[in-house]
């Protein structure tokens, strides 16, 4: 059985300026979630800002089944044509696991096509995440609801498109609440935004979270279907 091949793309900041994310992820958010992702049996490798192409060269693209993304605060340094070259690759095919943050990176934008915009609050609050399509893949393994005990609030209005298929709804104990775990289309490719994962909370350490990106990284694989040849017949 050929391991599907995940890559973990990490902007790799924060850990490395702030002393609370450094303490809870000395080694980067990617590695945490890496390890767990082995664990669920995929072959992992990571990639981050400050390598050259910032790790994602035409070969690192091409060998790749999934992409995760997780960006925040250096949105703006990924430099256009490695967006535009995750861009074609997930129209080719290439899944697409978003992360927190990563609502606002520049691929997401793109291929959503709207702000992405939402509301926020730092507060440690706990979530409730509802799973609100049982019979989706992303769901498999999961109760009817988990919770996180400490994170930064994300409401409503999320400016994304209507997500094609809707998993997990975030409540907060503000009152709020956020489409948290999001399916897309785009080309022969499949997007999965899932909210969790503010870096000063151990959140890609909790099991429900991390089988969560497993199953999505699961469904947004590239599937075998027809090569289609468009134009005159
Ligand atoms: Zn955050």
């Amino acid at each position: 059985m050929n391991l599907l091949n995940v890559t973990i793309w990490n902007e790799f900041r924060h850990e490395k300026m702030d002393d609370t994310v450094k303490e809870i992820y000395p080694d980067g958010m990617h590695k945490v979630i890496g390890q767990a992702l082995e664990n669920h049996g995929f072959q992992v490798r990571s990639a981050t800002l400050d390598e050259p192409e910032h790790g994602l060269t035409e070969d690192i693209l091409a060998k790749t089944d999934v992409l995760l993304w997780w960006g925040h605060r250096a949105h703006h340094e990924v430099r256009d044509e490695i967006v535009e070259r995750v861009y074609q690759r997930v129209l080719a095919g290439m899944g697409l696991v978003v992360l927190h943050s990563g609502h606002y990176s520049k691929i997401f934008k793109k291929l959503m096509g709207t702000t992405c915009s939402l509301r926020w609050r730092e507060a440690g609050e706990k979530e409730r995440v509802w799973v609100v399509n049982p019979g989706h893949p992303i769901a498999a393994g999961l109760d009817h609801y988990f919770d996180i005990p400490n994170t930064e609030m994300y409401g409503e209005h999320f400016d994304i498109p209507t997500p094609d298929e809707l998993v997990l709804i975030s409540w907060f104990e503000g009152g709020e609440v956020f489409r948290s775990g999001c399916c897309f289309f785009r080309g022969k490719g499949k997007i999965f935004y899932f909210r969790p994962g503010h870096e000063t909370h151990p959140i890609y350490y909790q099991a429900e979270v991390q089988q969560v990106i497993a199953n999505g990284v699961r469904w947004a694989a590239p599937v075998n279907g027809p090569a289609y040849l468009y134009g005159t017949e």
